[in-house]
């Protein structure tokens, strides 16, 4: 029986027998018990299946994973501590130092740094690519080590969306898999595996969680791509691992090798894992996402045109507007068109007007959050990309004068009357 997103979004995950809970508990527990010696050590040989150590695995992430897994439609998941860490691991789950890997130039702030210095350290080379250049000039990027291309369905902060067909061909034609990082689009209004996309991430911070409570992440396998035919260049996937008896991820696990590898190599190594309570978090916000989307994505829709028609604005950049760059893409891609409550404006005046705006606005927060209950704006080149030069900003598409204003959940008549003082 095929359910829709809210139906999964409720009931995906935990299911409860007899007399059990309705409401996922909270296994509070960092251990748990067995009766024999011989069977703690089926887990450590990855032979049983159980719980061992919460840095690894716990009843409660596992059951949210499970929950987002099934949302997004993909075959296994798993939980992080942070968005960060989920592109992290997606990334260092199949790339090693001496490889390369293509990545949209206008990814998330903290994701372009951690790319392209963090990741650079550690001898792994990313190439930023303009997302807009035509597959012919994509492909000149591509290298015999190149092992990923990485995209956002709507980057964040320029609310841009991706050409899926372009960049799975990309990733595709090269034998690697393509990778998304679906945050600003969540489930509810993208299923990136319907259009190429083999491994979807998330920063759970944002919609998914939705009242700004908890910093979490999700990586979901589609299951579609298959590394036994590119074995050369998955070495980690395809060959024995050492650190774990011999076993090969792929011949073993098949659909769910990618999982299970970034559980048992890089949980087990870095334990970036998710508190309990925190999987609990999300868990409640995974609840009402798809009902919270829609209205996110309605308020934006009437912010955006409220914002178009006023004299003091330069530009909005919001997909939902006809006539927007992105508007046909995000019918292509979008469920019913809708992207999210983000969208991106400027004020005529720069950098200095648009500053002066926001710190008259009485509803809508200065904070470095966005996608949650309540509305809230920034601006990049004073706050989030503070580290990039000018250069690197025009290279990310952020102009100065940009203002990434997130549309949260208030009646929108406030949020627009909020506008209109600060504008007065
Ligand atoms: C916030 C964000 C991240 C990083 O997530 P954290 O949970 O803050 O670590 C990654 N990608 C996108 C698109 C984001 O918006």
């Amino acid at each position: 029986m095929t359910r829709g997103i809210s139906t999964k979004g409720i009931h995906s995950g935990w299911e409860p027998k007899q007399g059990e809970a309705r409401q996922l508990p909270i296994v509070q527990s960092t251990t748990f018990k067995y009766d024999t010696s011989d069977y703690m050590g089926k887990l450590f040989d990855l032979e049983a299946e159980g719980y061992f150590y919460t840095r690894l695995q716990n009843p409660t992430s596992d059951a949210v994973a499970a929950k987002i897994c099934d949302m997004e439609g993909g075959v296994a998941a798993m939980l992080t501590s942070s968005g960060q860490a989920a592109n992290f691991f997606a990334i260092f789950n199949i790339c090693e130092a001496g490889d390369h890997f293509i990545a949209s130039s206008s990814i998330y702030g903290g994701t372009y740094n951690l790319f392209g210095v963090t990741m650079a350290k550690m001898g792994i080379e990313c190439t930023f690519v303009d997302q807009e250049l035509p597959y012919e000039e994509l492909v000149k990027y591509v290298k015999p080590n190149t092992k990923a291309v990485f995209g956002e369905t709507i980057t964040n902060p320029t609310v841009s969306i991706l050409d899926f067909e372009k960049f799975a061909k990309l990733a595709h034609d090269h034998g690697v898999p393509f990778i998304v990082d679906n945050t600003f689009a969540t489930p509810a209004n993208c299923r990136p595996f319907e259009h190429g996309v083999d491994i979807v991430t998330h920063s759970t911070t944002k919609y998914m969680d939705g009242h700004g409570v908890h910093v979490g992440g999700c990586i979901v396998d589609s299951g579609n791509f298959d590394w036994m035919a590119h074995a050369d260049k998955f070495p980690g996937l395809t060959t024995p691992d050492e650190s774990y008896h011999g076993i090969t991820y792929a011949e073993r696990f098949g659909k769910g090798a990618y999982i299970t590898k970034a559980t048992a190599q890089l949980m087990r190594d870095f334990g970036c894992t998710p508190s309990p309570q925190n999987a609990f978090y999300l868990n409640l916000g995974l609840e009402s996402l798809e009902l919270r989307m829609e209205r996110h994505c309605s308020n934006a829709q009437k912010v955006a045109e409220f914002l178009q028609a006023r004299p003091e604005v330069a530009w909005v950049h919001y997909a939902g507007l006809p006539g927007d760059e992105y508007y046909e893409r995000a019918q292509k891609y979008m469920v019913d068109g809708k992207t999210c409550g983000v969208l991106a404006f400027g004020i005529k005046g720069g950098r200095e007007a648009s500053i002066a705006f926001m710190d008259k606005l009485k509803v809508a927060q200065i904070a470095t959050h966005v996608a949650d209950a309540k509305t809230c704006l920034l601006h990049p080149a004073s706050h989030t990309h503070r580290q990039m030069s000018e250069e690197q900003l025009l290279e990310a598409g952020v102009n100065p004068d940009l203002i990434r204003l997130s549309v949260g959940l208030e009646n929108v008549e406030d949020i627009i009357a909020d506008l209109e003082q600060a504008f007065k």
